[in-house]
Parts: C-alpha cells; sequence; structure tokens
C-alpha cells in the first residue's frame, strides 16, 4: 500500500501536468464510480478535470426491455430466476420491479455466484432456475464455466438468460458518437485482468484518445491520471496499464476461452446507447439447453425509459447526475426511478450518497 504522501505527490503531478488545461475524462467501470467518491479523490483532483461516469455499471446498463423480459419469465410456470440482488430494485414498465413479482409470489432468489443458482437447479429439481446473466466480460466467464458445469453433471433444469456485455464495442460506439465529449479513458480493472490491453488498442489508434487501464486505490486511480494526462498533453495517444498488480497485457487467455467456447458474439441493447452491434454475447448452439431464450421462446420487445429519466444521457457522459431534474426530488435511492440510482455502483446513487 503506498503511503498518503505518495497521493499527494500524484496529486502535485496530475496539476503541474495538466497546468490548468481542461481534461474530460470517463471511467467505464462502477467500482471507479465509488472509489473516486468514497475514496475522496474527486473533491481533491485539479479544478480542470471533469470525471465523467460512463457506461460501466452492469445494472445501470440493463435495458427497460430487458427488465420487461425478466418480469415476463417471472410470470413462468415453475420458474425460479436466480438474480444478483441490484437488479430486483431496477425499475421496468411502469415502475414494476423484480421486487414486485416477488411481492406478488413469483419464485426469485438473490444469488451471490452462478454457481448459487446451479446448486439451487440441484436443489429443486422440480423447478427451473433461470439465472439472469448480466454483467460484462468480467463475469462472463464464470457464467460460462456455470454452464459447462451444469452440462457435465447433467443438470437439466438450469438455464441462462445471457445479456452479457462488452466493454470494447461500447467504447466505439461512445467515441463514435457526435454528442459526447470524452479526452482519455480510465479502463476498467476488473474487464483488462480478462482483456488485457489489446482490445482496446482501436480507442488510441483509431480515435485518438488515451487510455489507462487503473486500480481502486486512490493512489492506483492517481497514477493513472497521471499516466492519462501525461498522454493527453502531449498528444501520444496510447494505450497503457497501471494496474500491472492485476491485469496482464494478455489478459486472461484461459478465462477468454471459457467464455468464447460458451458464448458468441450478439448485438446487444444498452440503456441510452441503443442496440450496438456484436457488443453483446448469446449462448451457442451446442449449449442450447442452458439457453433461456430459447427454452421459453423470449423476446425483448422495445420499452422506452421511464419518463424523465435522463439515465441515457449521463451513461455517454453528456449530463451529470445533478443536472436530472428527477435527481434527489423524485428520484433517490429508496425510491430510485432509474437504474443509475438503484445499484450502488450507479453514478447517480454515488452523487446522491456522497452529496457533490
Ligand atoms: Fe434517472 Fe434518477 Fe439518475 Fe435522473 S437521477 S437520471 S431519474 S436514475
Amino acid at each position: 500500500m503506498l503511503s498518503r504522501e505518495t497521493c499527494a505527490v500524484l496529486l502535485k503531478e496530475l496539476e503541474k501536468l495538466l497546468d490548468g488545461r481542461p481534461m474530460r475524462f470517463m471511467e467505464v467501470c462502477g467500482t471507479h464510480t465509488v472509489s473516486l467518491f468514497q475514496s475522496g479523490l474527486k473533491a481533491l483532483l485539479p479544478s480542470s478535470i471533469t470525471h465523467l461516469s460512463g457506461p460501466g455499471c452492469p445494472v445501470c446498463v440493463t435495458h427497460d426491455s430487458e427488465i420487461a423480459a425478466f418480469l415476463r419469465l417471472a410470470e413462468e410456470k415453475d420458474v425460479c430466476i436466480a438474480t444478483f440482488g441490484d437488479l430486483l430494485r431496477v425499475p421496468g414498465p411502469n415502475g414494476m420491479s423484480l421486487k414486485h413479482a416477488k411481492a406478488k409470489g413469483a419464485d426469485i432468489a438473490i444469488v451471490y455466484s452462478p454457481l448459487d443458482a446451479l446448486a439451487l437447479a440441484q436443489k429443486n429439481p422440480h423447478k427451473t432456475v433461470c439465472f439472469l446473466g448480466i454483467g460484462f466480460e468480467t463475469t462472463a466467464p464464470t457464467v460460462a464455466a456455470t454452464i459447462l458445469c451444469a452440462q457435465e453433471r447433467k443438470i437439466s433444469n438450469f438455464c441462462v438468460y445471457a445479456l452479457h456485455k462488452c466493454v470494447p464495442p461500447v467504447l466505439r460506439a461512445l467515441l463514435a458518437d457526435p454528442n459526447t465529449h470524452i479526452d482519455a479513458f480510465l479502463l476498467p480493472g476488473h474487464v483488462s485482468t480478462i482483456l488485457g490491453l489489446k482490445p482496446y488498442a482501436f480507442v488510441a489508434e483509431e480515435f485518438g484518445i488515451p487510455g489507462v487501464v487503473g486500480g481502486f486505490a486512490p493512489e492506483e486511480m492517481l497514477l493513472a491520471l497521471c499516466m492519462m494526462a501525461k498522454a493527453f498533453v502531449e498528444k501520444k495517444p496510447c494505450i497503457r496499464n497501471a494496474y500491472t498488480k492485476a491485469v496482464r497485457p494478455e489478459g486472461n487467455p484461459h478465462a477468454r476461452q471459457c467464455m468464447e467456447q460458451v458464448f458468441e458474439p450478439a448485438n446487444a441493447l444498452w440503456r441510452g446507447l441503443g442496440e450496438i452491434a456484436e457488443s453483446g454475447l448469446r449462448i451457442r448452439e451446442p449449449y442450447a439447453l442452458f439457453d433461456a431464450t430459447k427454452r421459453f421462446a423470449m423476446q425483448t420487445d422495445y420499452v422506452p425509459a421511464p419518463t424523465g429519466c435522463r439515465c441515457g444521457e449521463i451513461l455517454k457522459g453528456v449530463l451529470q447526475p445533478k443536472e436530472c431534474p428527477l435527481f434527489g426530488k423524485r428520484c433517490t435511492p429508496a425510491n430510485p426511478v432509474g437504474p443509475c440510482m438503484v445499484s450502488t455502483e450507479g453514478s447517480c446513487a454515488a452523487w446522491f450518497k456522497y452529496g457533490v
């Protein structure tokens, strides 16, 4: 662990590098969102820095249409939905959420890993346990491994509604959007342990934007910010790794191989960004038995965002949470209108909690 003094030195270095030049950086990891606030670092950053929270919180990017599909799934007979807790509170059509469905009698269990869902299936052979697979490249390999495990153990009452999303395609979509203004990316630490650095190369090569993979302690984020600021100021865009204790340049080939064995790229719906080509993962044909979309002939009909909610613009870095007219009024963590106020890693929830 580095010292408080190191943070002070890095902060000074950051100020010196920028020398008053404005820099808008976006983090694309919910854990970075929270760490920046929780550590107090956000308040200490040079005033010329604008921090944007991007689409890095799995719950926040889950589209209303997908929430509506979960609610339909909850109505299926003899189905138990297994999900991470945050998803329970995300409002879908007419403010309905899985929490409401559970209160009405739907069988919904909170689990902490896909393997917990598989264990639930083994314990309840008369039910079909359907795991709601959300998240990025960090969680997709464990879900893939669970499907392989289910196949090996011949557990046929288990399936996954796979709605995983991939980070590099959404970065491309953000950079191609004329409404966004991003000078640099603080790249996600967790996702990069799987992907390594190569999948981000286009950010620097095609868009001329630097990106640095950062850890989550204040000094790790500051180091990443210094590297980012240097590349930005010197106009030498590159992809760098400031989280070498966890991220290898090649990532985790074994986890990627597992993920690629079970999933194939597919178009995906992102809140605020719409459909992005090949930005999602669907279960490959040899594992169709474990694919909830096939088992329940599921469709995702388009559902618009809740009236007045600006999550889409917030996830693109076009607006800051406090610029949403509902922030802290009609929308609070106790009564969230949109998903960015639900998840602890959501930017609206972080702004609300830490009172910026
Ligand atoms: Fe949506 Fe609430 Fe955030 Fe506004 S404050 S963007 S309504 S989650």
